[in-house]
């Protein structure tokens, strides 16, 4: 499988599953850590500056979850949800391979 079908696949899973989930149900939600599988599936960094560059030479400086399009967080918010980790919370600071430039 093509990396960018597996990620698209990967993107629709979490997409379905954030949709089940209540905006309510994150506000305690916890930080996604670096070790969860999916975080090491798509490379989940909380700061994104220590992206594996080599490993996903996607990544380009000044990508951060704060300006993903999953995001869900406002501007200012240090964590909020993204549907590739349904349940859990990302760093604005972060990254992962599903990183998709906010219109
Ligand atoms: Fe979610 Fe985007 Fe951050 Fe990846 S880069 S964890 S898709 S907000």
């Amino acid at each position: 499988m093509k990396a960018s079908r597996r990620t698209f696949l990967i993107s629709s899973i979490g997409v379905a599953s954030s949709l089940a989930l209540s905006r309510q149900a994150f506000a305690d939600a916890p930080k996604v850590a670096e070790s969860d599988p999916t975080a090491q599936a798509l490379g989940y960094k909380e700061d994104a500056s220590k992206v594996d560059k080599a490993k996903f030479a996607k990544y380009a400086p000044g990508q951060d979850c704060g300006n993903c399009s999953f995001y869900q967080g406002k501007a200012g918010d240090a964590y909020a949800p993204c549907p590739m980790f349904a349940g859990k919370q990302v760093a604005a600071k972060g990254w992962c391979s599903a990183y998709n430039k906010k219109a």
